[in-house]
């Protein structure tokens, strides 16, 4: 075995190299690496060595030595403790340099591609206030209520007062609602006895539309004293369209169970994304960042380039979003999604929209093309937008054997985007753009839009 040139609690002067997912500085001690959380790239700071294990270690920051020019001052007083952001201690620019930086790596590293000019990261005015929707655990802690997000790696909650990425008016919204809660002596969910009544309060809101809706996780089918959570909520906020309450009785880590009841007003509310219309329930994905949201899409438009007289397929079609997107400018959408909850919310918001051109099947990507292509579907144009885990390669082959014009690739994971263009390059494709779009600030979440256009007959 290799010998570790570290011991545990000993204290070493370092220099940091890189950053990883999580937001942990990386240096290295005569070849062996050490994850320091709060260190950044070009920093030199002295650790103390808290961990090791055969291939790497962990240290904490003891001393900072060497500031990178980077470094900002975090503004969430819980920023250490709650596990929500990673990169609050990096500048806005350098948080959308370094963004771009992992797209250009993995492109290379992985890809093996060189000379690809990737875009400068597209960030936003102001980077915080972003999100449309909070879900903040409630919880029997010391025989109290506790209101707040999970300490990194543990079950122990943070208290929450604000949560400074969320939009203020659910952000203040899910406050109202847990002091009325407490106030009124609804019992805290335990997790250990799995008892208790309050698991979760979450809100959403529509950027465009201005709805709200409140959403009360309860691990009963009964909710006490809801008329008069429902009376300081409505009395509050005019803005608030729907309250509902979500029933999950399980032990278990998900934050919504299968049944929910509207409470109070409608059991959706809307939002648009351009000029698509949306119908969001509590159940319903749904981009967190509208704002960026709209900026990945009309970049993915772009991309593809829709006359009107186009055939496009948008596989990982979701609820419809980027097919509903593409479909007001193009001939015909086909999307495909493997959540059947997913694809009737795609139809009931092409209807919502009265738009019908844009149909949708349920079912794997990499098995429902093989089927439209054996239908004789050519598209002009495929947009796919996978998990993190990428395309399945029989998907990339069956793209090829379509012969698209254009591939219009969105990526959450610059890892994979990589290794999926590897195999599609080689068909016939030259890399045209890369995008990276900043759609989660103050996280180390990358989000992709690449175009690659066909060069062979
Ligand atoms: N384009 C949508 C959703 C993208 S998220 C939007 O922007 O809102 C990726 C989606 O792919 C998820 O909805 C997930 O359920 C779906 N998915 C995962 N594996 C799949 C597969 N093998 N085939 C089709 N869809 C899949």
């Amino acid at each position: 075995m290799e010998s570790i040139p570290v011991e545990k609690n000993e204290k070493v002067t370092v220099s940091f190299t890189d950053l990883t997912q999580e937001g942990s500085g990386v240096a290295k001690v005569d070849g062996y690496t050490l994850f320091v959380p709060g260190a950044l790239p070009e920093e030199t700071a002295e650790v103390q060595v808290v961990k090791t294990k055969k291939g790497y270690g962990y240290g904490r920051l003891t001393r900072l030595i060497e500031k990178s020019s980077l470094r900002a001052v975090p503004p969430c007083p819980i920023y250490d403790q709650c596990g929500g952001c990673s990169i609050q201690h990096l500048s806005a620019q350098g948080q959308l340099d370094y963004k771009r930086r992992i797209v250009t790596d993995a492109l290379e590293r992985i890809g093996g591609f060189s000379g690809i000019s990737v875009g400068m990261t597209i960030g936003m005015a102001d980077p915080w206030k972003y999100r449309n929707k909070i879900q903040v655990p409630v919880a029997a802690q010391d025989g109290r209520f506790a209101f707040g997000f999970f300490k990194k790696r543990s079950h122990e909650i943070v208290n929450l007062d604000s949560c400074i990425i969320t939009d203020p008016l659910i952000d203040k919204i899910v406050q109202t609602a847990r002091h009325a809660a407490e106030d009124k002596g609804i019992e805290p969910y335990n997790e250990a006895k799995n008892s208790g009544v309050l698991r979760h309060i979450m809100a959403r809101s529509g950027r465009k539309s201005g709805e709200v809706m409140v959403v009360f996780v309860t691990r009963t089918e009964d909710l006490p004293h809801r008329k008069a959570l429902i009376k300081e909520l409505t009395e509050n906020y005019p803005q608030i369209k729907s309250i509902v309450q979500n029933v999950n009785k399980r032990r278990t880590n998900a934050i919504l169970g299968n049944k929910t009841k509207t409470l109070w007003g409608r059991p959706v509310i809307y939002d648009q994304i351009g000029s698509v219309t949306f119908a969001i329930s509590a159940q319903s994905f749904y981009q967190v960042n509208p704002r960026q949201t709209e900026v990945l899409y009309r970049k993915a438009l772009k991309f593809a380039d829709l006359t009107g007289e186009e055939t496009v397929i948008d596989a990982y079609c979701g609820i419809g979003t980027i097919s509903l997107f593409l479909a007001q400018k193009a001939k015909q959408v086909y999307g495909v999604e493997i959540v059947p909850e997913a694809v009737k919310d795609a139809q009931a918001n092409a209807e919502l929209n009265k738009i019908t051109n844009a149909h949708f099947e349920t079912g794997k990507a990499e098995e429902i093309l093989p089927k439209w292509y054996d239908k004789g579907i050519r598209p002009d144009v495929i947009v796919v937008d996978p998990p993190r885990k990428g395309c399945e390669a029989s998907l990339l082959k069956t793209m090829l054997a379509m012969k698209p014009q254009r591939i219009v690739y969105v990526s959450c994971n610059p890892a994979t985007l990589a290794r999926d263009l590897k195999l599609l390059v080689p068909g016939g494709y030259a890399i045209k753009k890369v995008q990276p779009v900043d759609m989660f600030p103050q996280t180390l979440h990358v989000e992709t839009v690449a175009l690659i256009t066909r060069v062979k007959e």
